[in-house]
């Protein structure tokens, strides 16, 4: 059986903005789409598992990736590598689903330039003050990562006119109903 191509979607966001959530929903509410997992050098959080939120690889075997030109893209993040593996993207595509970059603006900006026809989408926060609340909420990281997390969202968010939408996530299934919309009108 042949396939039509799947959608590649960049997906984009600062961290505690929501994405994961409204991503949740997006593979639940439509089997068309697929989350890309990515490789990373950061240690698992609490309940994360190998293979399903990231591939968690050392230093080392991230870079032997890079060096054979495994990654669509790669980026440095508040200290740690990450990295969209090319061959599992490119195969879930060619299956036909609709595969959901969810990186962030570095590696953003390294796939736009590769794919100019890439569906690029950017999750607002309401404002800067509900994002640090939210990032507080989440009770998984120290102040100091908070902090750190906060600047980088605020560098990340100037770069969301690059992307071709902004969803702002005020309600969780507005967010998601918004995005659904733009996959389905973009296809
Ligand atoms: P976290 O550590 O909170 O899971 O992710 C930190 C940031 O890295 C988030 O913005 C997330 O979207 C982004 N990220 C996750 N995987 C990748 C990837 O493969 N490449 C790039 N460039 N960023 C990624």
């Amino acid at each position: 059986m042949t396939h039509k191509k799947g959608q590649m979607v960049l997906y984009t966001g600062c961290s505690g903005v929501g994405k994961g959530t409204i991503m949740k929903e997006l593979l639940k509410r439509d089997p068309s789409i697929r989350l890309s997992v990515s490789n990373t050098t950061r240690e698992p959080r609490e309940g994360e598992i190998h293979g399903v939120h990231y591939n968690f690889i050392t230093r080392e075997e991230f870079l032997a990736v890079a060096d054979a030109d495994g990654y669509i893209e790669h980026a440095e993040y508040c200290k740690n590598l990450y990295g969209t593996p090319r061959k599992q993207v490119e195969e879930m595509l060619d299956e036909g689903f609709n595969v959901f970059l969810e990186i962030e603006v570095k590696g953003g900006l390294q796939v736009m330039e590769q794919y100019p026809d890439v569906l690029s989408i950017f999750i607002l926060p309401p404002s800067l003050e509900e994002l640090e609340a939210r990032l507080r909420g989440r009770g998984t990281e120290e102040e100091s990562v908070i902090a750190e997390r906060m600047k980088q969202a605020v560098e990340e968010l100037k770069y969301k006119d690059k992307y071709r939408y902004q969803v702002v996530n005020d309600d969780l299934q507005k967010a998601v109903n918004e995005v659904l919309d733009i996959l389905h009108r973009y296809q």
